[in-house]
């Protein structure tokens, strides 16, 4: 049907990650129903996309913008939430809030002015720098706060939480710990914005131990990421 996808392999990798995230729920005493399940499809084509909607998910990320915008468009019409998840200039802002319902990767006043908008509220993730090389993406977690402020202010924008990647070669378990932290310093300013996104396919039950209520999976389910162009 979805030509070059293995539907049975999609399925049945998809059913597993299914399956393992409701047992790390049950077994951290969380209700899987409160933990949403981002498939990553960047690189992936839209055969692929296309695949997973007809298997019930709804939620997809993307990291970058004019590859995003081009598989949104060819997919309208399939009931997907595009979530935006990598690093985003701020000249591509306004192309990325045509398209995503979320954006994970917030990590800067600039770009916090750019999305800001008349219209539909755009859900809003502060990205949380949790390693020492400011290189990284994120924001440090002692500019998470004026962050904050800057996205309640902004017309259009809703602040739902915050996000982080596990850092390289240190135990996930600690680093989505401090993001959790960081989550609750959050909520004494933002008591809305209870939202926690993180945990990928290699880190996920970690994630889902420290609260994780959105993760963001690609090889476990997509299978492996073709290579980027
Ligand atoms: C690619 C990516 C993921 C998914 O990674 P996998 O290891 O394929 O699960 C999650 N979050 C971000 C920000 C990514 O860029």
């Amino acid at each position: 049907m979805n030509e070059g996808v293995d539907a049975d392999a999609l399925a049945e990798r998809l059913g597993r990650v299914r399956h393992n995230v409701a047992e790390a729920a049950r077994g951290a005493h969380r209700d899987p129903e409160g933990i949403t399940i981002i498939v990553v499809t960047k690189f992936q084509p839209p055969s692929l996309v296309r695949e997973l909607a007809a298997l019930g998910v709804r939620d997809v990320g993307e990291s970058r913008a004019q590859e995003a915008q081009a598989k949104a468009s060819q997919l309208a019409g399939s009931g997907l939430r595009w979530h935006f998840i990598g690093r985003l200039q701020t000249n591509k802002a306004k192309r990325v809030r045509g398209f995503a319902s979320a954006v994970h990767s917030v990590d800067r006043m600039p770009l916090v002015d750019a999305l800001r908008a008349d219209g539909a509220d755009l859900d809003c993730f502060i990205q949380l720098n949790l390693t020492s090389d400011p290189a990284r993406g994120g924001v440090a977690p002692e500019g998470m706060l004026g962050l904050a402020e800057r996205v309640l202010e902004a017309p259009g924008l809703r602040l739902c939480g915050v996000m982080a990647i596990a850092p390289l070669g240190q135990d996930s378990r600690r680093a989505f710990a401090r993001l959790r932290k960081a989550s609750e310093r959050l909520r004494v300013l933002a008591p809305d914005a209870v939202a926690i996104s993180a945990g990928m396919s290699g880190d996920y039950v970690d994630a889902i131990a420290e609260g994780a209520t959105h993760l963001r999976i690609g090889t476990a389910i997509t299978g492996k990421r073709p290579e980027r162009a």
